[in-house]
């Protein structure tokens, strides 16, 4: 694969790579190969390609010119050997613990995960006989403290959710390598531009691509990047295999198209969730606001040399309780309710800004103390801001606030 990016800036990069003109049609823009499988010049041909003795496609789930397209550019813009594109996030991330970890194997966790992955953490990893020690990585004593002979890996996000906690790559990269155990980041809520998890060090980025990097809120899918070796090892051994999550070539189409305009959609969402932060900081009826790019959050040193200077579209803020007699509760519900223009739903990364209320929707079953002790209080609120005119969204905050 082209990996000799070095000297293109991003955004030249995000065009070009991947996407030569095809080579039969001369279409510009990579076509869709909507195919399950490739025919075979003879039997010696499909000999070869099956042994990989001779380069080309033998069947989709094992590769496809639209997916590979795909992945090309995303190890050019991660600055990965290579990538391997999966069905979902949730599936790069079991495609990456089925490819290195087995019974008796130990692994370290931050605390704070997305609600499917840390599922996967409690639950999927230890019917397998997988240890999981979970720590907040902001402690790096603690992190260092949790490897055991047995560990394996080293997995968190940053900045995680709800808080926006901020967790510093170069040093977990480096506590990593001096016990020789892989690191892996999700870097969801913080692709490039904005930040470079291998730059810092850390072994192997993942992402839920359903998110920024597609970016228009209609597709599902993720990705894994780093090391070719890793990388061929996760692909033939778990995406092809035990977990055949290989998305579909329309998906992959889709995210390639998608990332062409991913540095000005997040410019643009930097820019909004800024001013929004900045907003929801101002208003008497807000506790607090978790957003890395307000001087006031505890991650904001450490986001500013690690983001980039941009701190991205997503955050959450809590409400006061007893505003005009309401718990905080009601008051979280009632101030989404009554938004207009903001959109009720979860998922983050879309053009159009989404809220959700934790406590009365995805944390819904989750008993009070144990959300609690996850942050996600009574009046939180989650915000994935998108790239609408910030003014009209303040508005709609506005009108809703002055209802409660
Ligand atoms: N990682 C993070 C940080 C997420 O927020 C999500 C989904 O919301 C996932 C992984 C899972 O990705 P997917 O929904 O594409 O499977």
């Amino acid at each position: 694969m082209e990996t000799n990016w070095s000297n293109a800036h991003f955004d030249t990069m995000l065009i070009h790579a991947g996407q030569a003109p095809d080579p039969v049609s001369g279409a510009l823009t990579t076509p869709i190969y909507q195919t399950s499988t490739f025919c075979f010049d003879s039997v010696q041909d499909g000999s070869d390609k099956f042994c990989a003795a001779k380069p080309g496609y033998v069947y989709t789930r094992a590769g496809n010119p639209t997916t590979r397209a795909l992945e090309t550019k995303l190890a050019a813009i991660e600055g990965g050997e290579d990538c391997v594109v999966t069905s979902s996030g949730i599936g790069a991330i079991g495609a990456i613990l089925v490819a290195f970890l087995k019974t008796g194997d130990h692994i370290v966790c931050d605390d704070t995960l997305y609600g499917g992955t840390s599922f996967v953490m409690h639950t999927n990893l230890s019917q397998l006989g997988i240890e999981v020690t979970f720590v907040d990585a902001c402690d790096l004593s603690a992190l260092e403290a949790a490897i055991t002979p047995k560990t394996k890996l080293i997995y968190m996000e940053t900045p995680t959710n709800p808080t926006m906690k901020i967790i510093d790559l170069e040093a977990v990269a480096a506590i990593g390598k001096k016990h020789s155990i892989r690191t892996v980041v999700d870097n969801t809520f913080a692709p490039p531009p904005i930040q470079f998890p291998l730059s810092h060090g850390i072994d192997l980025v993942v992402h839920s691509v359903t998110k920024y990097l597609n970016g228009h809120g209609d597709v599902i899918g993720g990705a894994i990047i780093g090391k070719a070796a890793d990388i061929s090892l996760i692909s033939s051994s778990a995406v092809q295999k035990l977990c055949g999550c290989t998305p579909s070539p329309f998906n992959s189409y889709l995210v390639l198209r998608g990332m062409k305009t991913l540095s000005l959609r997040l410019k643009k969402h930097c820019e909004n969730a800024m001013e929004i932060a900045r907003y929801l900081e101002a208003n008497p009826a807000v506790e607090t606001v978790y957003y890395p790019g307000l001087e006031s959050h505890p991650g904001h040193e450490l986001a500013k040399k690690q983001m980039n200077g941009v701190f991205t579209g997503i955050m959450a803020f809590e409400l006061k309780d007893n505003i005009n007699g309401r718990s905080a509760y009601e008051a979280g519900q009632e101030l989404v309710n009554n938004l207009k223009l903001i959109l009720i739903a979860v998922s983050l990364g879309d053009p159009d800004t989404i809220i959700q209320h934790p406590a009365s929707m995805t944390h819904s079953c989750v008993p009070k103390e144990e959300r609690e002790a996850l942050g996600i209080t009574d009046g939180l609120i989650r915000l994935s801001v998108g790239i609408e005119n910030a003014a009209d969204l303040i508005a709609d905050f506005e009108q809703s606030f002055a209802r409660l």
